[in-house]
């Protein structure tokens, strides 16, 4: 199959989403199928045995590709035509030079970290972090020699540095690895803070990368690597397969860093199949729909909430003002929505068990809106993150980071916002 990266686009720069149901496939490819097929096949037929030698060379990095030479079809765990065309598309949208795709979003993360860390290295990472991230940070990097450090999100610039040189490992730093809005809460990190204290660290040969997963805002509400990061990580799982059916991740950023992912993909076989990516490709094509209703609804639940006696605290990004300085700050700055995740905390018992009584209680009465962790999809879905998403993070840091009993989190979906505020209102009402 030939690949031509650069499709016409009819003399006009064309937006991500009137690209998406076509850009990097062609018809006569497949009979004239207006839609991309499901490659559902192992391995590809060579022309000819020179032809089935020149792949090899170049997918083993034997030589360069000449000029003008596509990267031929092998065998699929090192790539496939539904990949290949999914990698593209969702370059389109990061202004990313090359992705890879995973099977999931650890898949994506623990490659990301395999390949750029190694023993006596530092991580140095945000605070709280997506748990499976967290557990592979903690139990499994030690093993191999691999330290991390966190810090909070409101710590700035300087103050982490100080902490940095305080415990002498700051020149073993190799990767600085955030997720900002942070889980549950929403507070914010500054991209390009991290960017200075990874270029303060470089060396002439080793540059400390900075990681960022967007898997809360992206594709569409945050670009990481407009503001100097080197590596985007998705749970595809979320916003871009958007439907909860299926399983996957992804990792852009510079085309010498993306071939290094894609290599040590190879080998610890952990790309998408097939089907997955062709999934992804169907959910590409609503994307920006489906993103923009979902925060236009969530923008109309934050606001109903903030008024509900019932409700103490809504934690939203469209909700900070200059007053919240550095935060508001960050937003600006980072974000050109405030996005579809929010958490509040229900308001009532005094002490934590009563909280989280009130919580399970608001929880088990939704009709609507469905008890179930995860995000992004059209489904509009409630958890508790205290008991079940973060109930990994140490009790202290918990109440540090606001994840107290009485914290609700909330991913809003695409239904109708009046039918996922009745369904707010009745399961806080009395009865
Ligand atoms: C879900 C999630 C992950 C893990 O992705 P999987 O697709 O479940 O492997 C990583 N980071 C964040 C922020 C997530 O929400």
């Amino acid at each position: 199959m030939p690949k031509e990266k650069h499709q016409p686009d009819h003399g006009r720069k064309l937006k991500p989403e009137s690209r998406m149901m076509s850009y990097g496939y062609h018809p006569e490819w497949s009979e004239g199928a207006i839609k991309c097929p499901v490659f559902q096949t192992s391995t590809f037929v060579f022309r000819s045995a020179e032809q089935g030698k020149a792949f090899f060379e170049v997918a083993y990095g034997l030589r360069a590709a000449r000029p003008k030479e596509k990267s031929g079809l092998i065998y699929s765990r090192i790539n496939n035509p539904d990949l290949e065309i999914l990698e593209d598309r969702l370059s389109l949208w990061e202004e990313a030079e090359d992705c890879a795709v995973f099977e999931s979003g650890m898949g994506a993360i623990t490659t990301a970290f395999l390949e750029f860390l190694k023993p006596g290295d530092l991580i140095l990472t945000s605070a709280p972090l997506y748990g499976g991230t967290d557990h592979f940070l903690h139990s499994f990097l030690p093993k191999i020699g691999i330290e991390s450090m966190e810090f909070q999100p409101r710590q700035e610039g300087a103050d982490i540095i100080k902490q940095l040189e305080a415990s002498g490992k700051q020149d073993r730093l190799a990767m600085i690895y955030i997720e900002t809005p942070a889980n549950p809460t929403n507070a914010l990190i500054d991209i390009e803070a991290c960017r200075a204290i990874a270029d303060r660290y470089s060396k002439e040969g080793k540059r400390v990368l900075v990681a960022v997963d967007n898997t809360y805002m992206g594709p569409l509400w945050q670009h990481p690597l407009k503001h100097g990061a080197d590596l985007v990580l998705y749970s595809a799982t979320k916003y871009i397969g958007g439907h909860s059916d299926v399983i996957a991740g992804a990792c852009l950023g510079s085309g010498e860093l993306i071939h290094r992912v894609k290599g040590l993909r190879t080998f610890m076989g952990n790309m998408a199949g097939p089907w997955t990516g062709w999934l992804l490709l169907r959910s590409l094509e609503t994307l920006k729909v489906r993103m923009e209703q979902q925060a236009a609804n969530a923008e109309k639940v934050a606001a109903w909430l903030t008024k509900h006696p019932k409700v103490e605290k809504v934690y939203y990004l469209g909700l900070l003002t200059p007053e919240d300085g550095q935060q508001y700050r960050i937003y600006r700055k980072q974000h050109n929505s405030p996005g579809a995740m929010m958490a509040f905390d229900i308001n009532g018992g005094a002490d934590g068990q009563d909280s989280e009584r009130l919580a399970f209680r608001f929880l088990n009465r939704l009709k609507l809106i469905k008890l179930a962790v995860s995000l992004g999809s059209t489904e509009s879905l409630a958890e508790h993150p205290a008991t079940m998403t973060h109930i990994g993070v140490g009790a202290h840091h918990r109440a540090e980071m606001n994840i107290t009993e009485k914290l609700i989190r909330l991913s809003i979906g695409v239904e109708d916002y009046g039918d996922i505020i009745w369904d707010i209102d009745q399961a806080l009402g009395e009865g």
